[in-house]
């Protein structure tokens, strides 16, 4: 029976050192721009405001119409890159279906960017020593989180085989790039290998499983292998419930490890975002 992988240890150590390190800065402030109505962005929502709240920060959401024009969401981010009492700003996904995450990202200012998504930041990461990166570059708290659950179980990751199932710029790929730069094998499937019925073949080998898709159940428990680390980043809706992409009930009987859905990645990625809120004030000379 796996372990579970319970980040609120992990969380509670950071929210500390938030707490010590906010203590020398002014009141910070967090914009979170929401479009339309949907599930998972309300519940980070949520969780943003009760973080921001224990930790004095300001939170200012900012929701904006499902069938908001690009200009209009332009014109919008233009007034918070601007806006000198806004530290730093999440754009929080989905967004609507015809527009590029290259394109959205594109629109914040740098060094405002709290998940690291710019294209700036995004080619630091990829150029640069990314598990050493520079101390002001924002990386995805995402991947922070992911990171931090595999260093629980202290598992070594040379040659381990890694699938990673989604291969979005805000998780899938830059956790392909840490995973691969500390030697692991890593593996990335997609829709593709889905619809191609591939999927169980690279779950069946995996020493560890990371999944981003957001598709309850996805992942079927017989497809992992006994004692691999499944780690399930995935955010979904099943009956009215937060529901991951693993089915975990029979995967906890072949994992050695494994996080819940709720209570295990999201709790902590909330965490990470707070940190980079504070690195984008220092990039702003505070
Ligand atoms: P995204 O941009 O929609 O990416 C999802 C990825 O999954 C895409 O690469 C997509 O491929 C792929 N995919 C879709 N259906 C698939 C299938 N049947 N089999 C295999 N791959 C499939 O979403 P994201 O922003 O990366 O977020 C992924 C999930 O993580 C969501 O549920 C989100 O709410 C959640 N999330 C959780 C946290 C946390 O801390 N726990 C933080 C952020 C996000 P195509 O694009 O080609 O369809």
């Amino acid at each position: 029976m796996a372990k579970i992988l319970d980040s609120l240890k992990i969380s509670q150590a950071l929210e500390e050192e938030i707490k010590t390190k906010l203590k020398g800065l002014p009141k910070l402030c967090l914009g979170s721009v929401v479009i339309g109505d949907n599930y998972s962005a309300g519940v980070y929502q949520s969780s943003q405001r009760k973080v921001a709240l224990r930790l004095g920060v300001e939170y200012r959401p900012i929701k904006l119409a499902g069938d908001v024009s690009f200009d209009k969401f332009k014109i919008e981010i233009g007034k918070l890159n601007k806006d000198k009492s806004v530290t730093g700003i999440i754009l929080n996904k989905p967004f609507p279906l015809r527009w590029k995450d290259s394109e959205v990202f594109s629109l914040l200012d740098e060094r405002k960017d709290v998940e690291g998504m710019h294209p700036v930041n995004l080619g630091k990461l990829f150029i640069g020593d990314t598990l050493g990166a520079s101390d002001l570059l924002c990386i995805s708290p995402t991947v922070l989180s992911v990171i931090a659950l595999l260093g629980e179980t202290k598992v070594n990751l040379t040659a381990k085989k890694v699938t990673i199932v989604g291969f979005s710029s805000l998780i899938g790929k830059p956790l392909a790039l840490f995973l691969g730069s500390e030697f692991a094998t890593v593996s990335i499937t997609h829709i593709e290998t889905y619809k191609a019925g591939d999927l169980p073949a690279y779950l069946e080998g995996a020493d560890i499983v990371i999944s981003a898709v957001g598709k309850p159940d996805l992942i079927k428990g017989d497809w992992i292998k006994k004692g691999a680390i499944v780690i399930d980043v995935g955010t979904g809706q099943k009956n009215g419930k937060l529901c991951g992409d693993v089915e975990f009930n029979v995967a906890k009987g072949k994992a050695s490890y494994i996080t819940p859905v709720p209570a295990g990645t999201g709790k902590l990625t909330t965490m990470f975002l707070y940190n980079n809120l504070i690195l984008t004030a220092k990039m702003a000379g505070l």
